[in-house]
């Protein structure tokens, strides 16, 4: 079958054939249909340390095949898996138990911070790949796919989606009328802004790429601020936001610029909710948070791991009810053979959403 590996950090992912994975006893084999690159994949292949620490904390090393954001057919089942048969669509939670959901955190249906977290892609081969093995650990977190639903849409739902889903409605319980900023509107802070809009509630976005900002504008948001990189510059869009909009009630970061939460921080209203959701980058995993003003103002900070298997409900519905449309955050569907294009097309942020992998 034909794979994208990683075979070191910084280094063309080698496209290449390798045999078929062999299942045991309650793995299951999937066809992958569809994977979205997500941009913990692009972290990941540059080094970046938090990447790596979860690599190896999982039990990953390389050469591994990449990839987390997966759709696909069960091709094959071990003895004793009964939650999926052969022919079912699912999606794998990018994170997902490692132990059969026996973990508390499991049962207590977070999966997503199981004791034993798998991470397609990280402690396990990933999908960019013909066929992805599911270890029997994580079997029972797959999660049905209904007749209907887009591929790349049901893919993303696996991490870029999926986290924006956990940060505004688990951790944020945003409802109607509520004012989000959504800092970095890539494939996730995009997610972040449809799901926003099916809700009811408004957002502003805040992004360096004109095309990410007008994809968000199609997407709902009422207000879509352009800076350079530069941090100064945020203090400009700060001052607009804050006499246009006054405070918001929720920031979701999918930026992982630590400089630009802190900019921005003070957008937030008293007892607002601040969403960590993107990854830091390699000498930029601190955030220089001002202390005096989350006390003063009583903020909540939270952080948000893509979505357990066991909180999908009413994604699918809000999808198929034409409530939620994910078409603007797809940027190019491509080849495994492209895969390293498409690195090279994320390392200048020139994407406004995400590649997905269609053709093998
Ligand atoms: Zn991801
Ligand atoms: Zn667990």
């Amino acid at each position: 079958m034909r794979v994208a590996r990683l075979v070191g950090f910084m280094s063309p992912l080698k496209i290449e054939d390798i045999p078929e994975p062999k299942i045991g006893k309650g793995d299951v084999l999937l066809k992958v249909d569809t994977c979205g690159i997500c941009r913990s994949d692009w972290h990941l292949w540059r080094g970046d340390p938090s990447l790596v620490a979860y690599m190896e904390w999982s039990g990953g090393k390389l050469p591994i095949i990449q990839g987390h954001e997966v759709f696909g057919k069960v091709v094959e089942v071990g003895d004793n898996v009964e939650s999926v048969k052969i022919g079912d669509n699912v999606v794998m939670p990018a994170s997902s138990t490692g132990d059969f959901r026996t973990c508390p955190y499991c049962m207590n249906g977070n999966s997503n911070v199981c004791e034993h977290l798998v991470i397609a892609g990280f402690g396990i081969d990933g999908c960019f790949a013909e066929y992805m093995l599911v270890p029997a650990r994580s079997v029972t977190d797959l999660v049905k796919v209904p007749k209907g639903i887009k591929p790349e849409w049901a893919s993303i739902t696996g991490c870029g989606f999926g986290t924006a889903w956990n940060g505004l409605v688990l951790k944020s319980k945003i409802k109607p009328g509520d004012l989000i900023l959504v800092i970095g509107a890539g494939g996730m802070g995009l997610s972040a802004i449809a799901i926003a809009s099916a809700i009811g509630a408004r957002t502003i976005a805040v992004d360096i790429n004109t095309e990410t900002l007008k994809k968000a504008r199609e997407l709902g948001s009422i207000g879509a601020y352009r800076y350079s990189g530069k941090i100064n510059e945020l203090n400009s869009v700060l001052n607009e936001i804050s006499k246009v909009y006054g405070v918001v009630d929720v920031i979701f970061d999918g930026s992982g610029n630590p400089d630009a939460v802190a900019a921005l921080l003070p957008a937030l209203r008293p007892q607002g909710t601040l969403i960590l959701a993107g990854l830091m980058m390699k000498g930029k995993e601190t955030i220089p948070l001002p202390a005096d003003l989350i006390v003063a103002r009583e903020i909540n900070i939270k952080g948000a791991l893509m979505l357990a298997a066991q909180h999908y409900e009413g994604i699918f519905k809000l999808m198929s009810e034409g409530k939620i449309n994910l078409d603007p955050i797809i940027y190019k569907v491509i080849s495994i053979d492209e895969v390293n294009d498409a690195y090279n097309e994320m390392s200048e942020y020139k994407n406004s959403g995400r590649f997905i992998i269609k053709k093998f």
